[in-house]
């Protein structure tokens, strides 16, 4: 009997997962054919300063406009993507589409903000990708000024030292550097201290109940305070709601992303929310001054 079970479970467990390998296989024949045909598309989250006044940047999010499936998230993609390491092609293209948006959010006045890129750790870790990112920039003429890149726990923890090494050459060829979705991998606050970062991502898990519930008060002012002791900027993913901000404006939190300050959009929605009415009125006066 004991042993009946046994093999049920085994038959079970092979049918699932070979059920997932497929799934997953034609995931990855549908994403390298859409890399071909362009299917892909850059949605920007605004970033704000904490008291919602000034717009400082602009997340990248991936989506993938599926020829039959429609929309797909990229949580349900990007891990296929890394396991069969087709993420550094997409990963490339990112790079690319971003700076085709800059120059169009330059274009229309957006001048003063950070694009903030996605790093899969699986990118990170390869020894050139410090020269694929300046080649890419180097190709659409955009400055690495202009772009802020996220990388997570998992890029840094397992060579600590060599991480250390690539986010400061990355640092030194003018990128930002932010710590994303921080709080859920393994790393502990004093490693912040060794990374040549600039700015800590609180992860949304801390923020949605952020009004009722007492620990994850805590941990967010606790991340805050250490980041700011150690001079990093702080940003609050995922805020939701007033009472959300309100709270992260009395902790002194620095700046804010989030549906209730603006959600991710497609680039010509961006441009339209945000672009910056040319001051004509000085070349205007300037006209009328000669023709006196
Ligand atoms: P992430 O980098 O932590 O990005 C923030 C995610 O939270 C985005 O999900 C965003 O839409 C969502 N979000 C923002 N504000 C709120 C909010 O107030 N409430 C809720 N419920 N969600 C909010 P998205 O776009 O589905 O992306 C999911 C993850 O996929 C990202 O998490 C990132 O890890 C990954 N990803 C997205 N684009 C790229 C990319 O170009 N490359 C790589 N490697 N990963 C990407
Ligand atoms: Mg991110
Ligand atoms: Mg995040
Ligand atoms: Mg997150």
């Amino acid at each position: 009997q004991a042993k009946d079970d046994g093999r049920n479970t085994t038959r079970f467990f092979t049918r699932e997962m070979k059920a997932k390998l497929q799934q997953n296989k034609e995931i990855l024949t549908d994403l390298a054919e859409s890399l071909t045909q362009d299917h892909f598309e850059l949605y920007y989250q605004p970033l704000f300063t904490i008291d919602h006044k000034t717009l400082v940047g602009a997340e990248a999010l991936i989506r993938w406009h599926h020829p039959d499936k429609g929309m797909i998230p990229p949580d349900k993609f990007i891990a296929v993507a890394e396991q069969s390491g087709l993420i550094n092609e997409l990963g490339d293209w990112v790079l690319a589409q971003a700076c085709r948006d800059i120059k169009n959010f330059v274009n229309a006045g957006i001048l003063d903000i950070k694009v903030a890129i996605n790093i899969s750790p699986v990118q990170f870790k390869r020894k050139d990708f410090l020269q694929q990112m300046l080649l890419i920039l180097a190709q659409h003429d955009v400055s690495a000024n202009c772009i802020e890149l996220e990388i997570t726990e998992g890029a840094v923890m397992d060579n600590v030292d060599q991480a250390i090494d690539m986010m400061q050459a990355l640092h030194d060829a003018g990128f930002q550097l932010a710590m994303d979705d921080f709080g859920t991998g393994y790393s502990s606050l004093s490693y912040l201290k060794r990374f040549p970062i600039q700015k800590v991502k609180i992860d949304r898990s801390f923020i949605s109940d952020l009004e009722n519930d007492d620990d994850n008060k805590s941990i967010t002012t606790a991340i805050i305070q250490m980041s700011h002791s150690l001079g990093l900027d702080v940003l609050a993913e995922g805020v939701e709601t007033k009472a959300q901000l309100q709270y992260l404006q009395g902790e002194k939190c620095d700046f804010v992303q989030g549906y209730y300050t603006g959600r991710p959009m497609p680039a010509s929605q961006f441009i339209e929310t945000f672009k910056r009415a040319k001051d004509t009125s000085l070349a205007e006066r300037a006209g009328m001054v000669s023709s006196i």
